[in-house]
C-alpha cells in the first residue's frame, strides 16, 4: 500500500476513535449508501422524500418491564438484563451488572460501564472506580464489606459517549427492579445521569448533590444522597472538597448522627 494511502487511512480511523466510533460491529465493512433503495425519477413538483433506511431506529425494544418484573432474585435479573435486545449490547463486551455486598443496606448507582467496567465485567474497576474506592475507605467503607454498586446502564455506549434519554429509558425498569431486589436502606446516586433518573429531575447534580432527597416511589421511597461522579472529580480536583463533604454527610447518616428528611 502506497504510503500516503496508509496515511490517509490511518488518520481517518483515528478521527473515527476521536468521535467515538470505537466499535466493530461486522467483520467486514458494509457499503449502506449502496443498500438503499434506487433514487426515485425526478419529480421537480413533489417534496423532497425521507429516506427510511437512514432513519435513525428510535423506537424502544419492548419488554423491559415484564422481563424485570418476572426476576425473583438477583441472578434472574442478570440472565433477564442480558437477554435483552438493545443496540448497546452488540457493541458491548459484557454485562456489567453489581459488584460488593448485596445484604450491605448501602447500595451506589453510577452511570454506565467505561472501557476497563466493560472488559472486566465489574462496575468502577477503572481509574475513577479506584478514585471512589479510595475516597470511600477514608470514611470507613469497604467495597467488600460495607456497600454494593451498579450502574444505571449494564451496557458499556460506544466510545464512552453519555447514555442517550432513551437508553436510559430503556433500562429503567432493570435498575428499579434492581433496588427492590436488593432492599437497601440508603441510595447513593454517582453524578448527574443517575441522580436525574432516579430522582426524576430536570436540575443538573451541582444543585442536586450535598443533601438526601426521597427517591420516588418505584424506586422504594428510599433516601437518596446524591454526589458527584468520581470521573467528574478526576477531570476537576477543585470539586473533591465538594465530594467530601457528601461523603461527611453519608458516614454521620450511616452513623445516625444525621436522619434524612
Ligand atoms: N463510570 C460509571 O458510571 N460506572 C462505572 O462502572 C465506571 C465508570
Amino acid at each position: 500500500m502506497e504510503m500516503a494511502t496508509r496515511e490517509a487511512l490511518l488518520a481517518a480511523l483515528r478521527l473515527q476513535i476521536e468521535w467515538g466510533a470505537d466499535e466493530a460491529l461486522e467483520d467486514a465493512p458494509r457499503d449502506r449508501l449502496s443498500a438503499l433503495p434506487p433514487a426515485p425519477a425526478a419529480q421537480p413538483t413533489s417534496p423532497p422524500r425521507m429516506v427510511p433506511a437512514l432513519l435513525p431506529q428510535i423506537t424502544a425494544p419492548p419488554g423491559a418491564a415484564s422481563l424485570a418484573a418476572a426476576a425473583q432474585d438477583l441472578a434472574a435479573l442478570k440472565a433477564a438484563m442480558a437477554s435483552f435486545d438493545s443496540p448497546l449490547r452488540e457493541t458491548a463486551t459484557n454485562l456489567v451488572f453489581a459488584d460488593g455486598v448485596a445484604s450491605a443496606g448501602l447500595m451506589f448507582i453510577g452511570e454506565a460501564p467505561g472501557a476497563d467496567e466493560d472488559r472486566l465485567g465489574r462496575p468502577f474497576v477503572g481509574v475513577s472506580g479506584q478514585l471512589l474506592d479510595r475516597m470511600l475507605k477514608s470514611v470507613a467503607l469497604e467495597r467488600e464489606r460495607d456497600f454494593y454498586i451498579t450502574n444505571i446502564l449494564p451496557w458499556r455506549p460506544p466510545g464512552n459517549r453519555t447514555p442517550t434519554d432513551a437508553e436510559i429509558a430503556q433500562f429503567l425498569p432493570f435498575i428499579l427492579r434492581h433496588i427492590a431486589l436488593v432492599k437497601p436502606r440508603h441510595l447513593v446516586l454517582l453524578g448527574g445521569v443517575a441522580a436525574k433518573a432516579l430522582l426524576r429531575s430536570k436540575e443538573g447534580i451541582t444543585r442536586l448533590r450535598g443533601r438526601w432527597h426521597r427517591a420516588p416511589e418505584e424506586a422504594g421511597a428510599l433516601p437518596a444522597l446524591a454526589t458527584l461522579h468520581p470521573a467528574y472529580l478526576l477531570r476537576t480536583p477543585g470539586a473533591k472538597k465538594d465530594a467530601w463533604a457528601d461523603l461527611v454527610l453519608l458516614r454521620r447518616t450511616l452513623d445516625g448522627s444525621v436522619t434524612p428528611p
